[in-house]
């Protein structure tokens, strides 16, 4: 009996009845809060913070409110963790957006991270079957490209040269959702079949429409809300395991 959530069983045993020199599969992965759970990368964020001089000084209400400070999985940016510790003052979440954007998008905090339950030996299993695998990720070249591959390396995902690939937007201010569509649309071709595992909405309603051909998985773990996903899409909920 296999380990994994049944939607994602089949696509093992698909790919390991029909993989043949003539027919190559290419599973192509998001990074956070689809392969990884982002919330320790906050939680260590803000917790360096309130241990900041800088912060003690200017806003110890606020610091001693955070002392217990709870980030949850479904939280996304720090406005709810804030809200949650009854802290509202507009100053405070300001320098605090600015603290922990700065480090978040950063390679120094990317250790932080935790794969989902079942991720890692899901994305290898796939990998020995033959099949090609991308990490497709919205983080960018200049200040995330070191500690994505450092992650990669220290949890054990596939990352050797001849069958994986890493792509990450070139740069900061390109938009997500065209950078994944496109690179999507020139890894596309008649040989190959696609699966895609992504947990933004807003990118899988894109992909969608123009790669209709493309598998896509969804991850239902946290999203920006600037579109709905639909009930009928194939999708995981926080885990690779059954
Ligand atoms: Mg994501």
């Amino acid at each position: 009996m296999s380990k994994y959530d049944n939607l994602l069983n089949k696509i093992i045993q698909n790919i390991s009845l029909n993989s043949h020199p003539g027919r190559h599969f290419h599973c192509v992965f998001d990074l956070d809060s689809t392969l990884f759970n982002v919330t320790s990368r906050t939680e260590k964020i803000l917790e360096d913070m309130i241990l900041e001089k800088d912060f003690k000084l200017k806003f110890p209400t606020e610091v001693k409110k955070l002392d217990n400070l709870l980030v949850n999985h479904d939280d996304w940016g720090i406005k709810d963790v804030l809200e949650r510790s009854g802290v509202d003052n507009p100053d405070f979440y300001k320098k605090a957006r600015s603290f922990w954007a700065h480090r978040f998008f950063s390679n120094e905090y990317l250790k932080f991270d935790r794969p989902y339950l079942g991720a890692v030996d899901f994305v290898n299993e796939l990998s020995d079957l033959g099949a090609q695998i991308t990490y497709l990720t919205g983080r960018d070249q200049v200040r995330m490209m070191i500690g994505t591959i450092e992650s990669l390396k220290q949890w054990k995902f596939p990352i050797d040269l001849k069958n994986t690939h890493l792509a990450l937007k070139p740069h900061f201010k390109d938009e997500d959702t065209d950078f994944k569509s496109d690179y999507l649309k020139n890894i596309n071709s008649h040989h190959e079949k696609i699966y895609f595992f992504e947990n933004e909405p807003v990118i899988i309603h894109k992909v969608k429409q123009q790669l209709p051909e493309i598998i896509v998985v969804f991850m239902d773990s946290v999203h920006s809300g600037r579109a709905d996903p639909l009930d009928h899409w194939p999708k995981i909920k926080m885990s690779f395991l059954k």
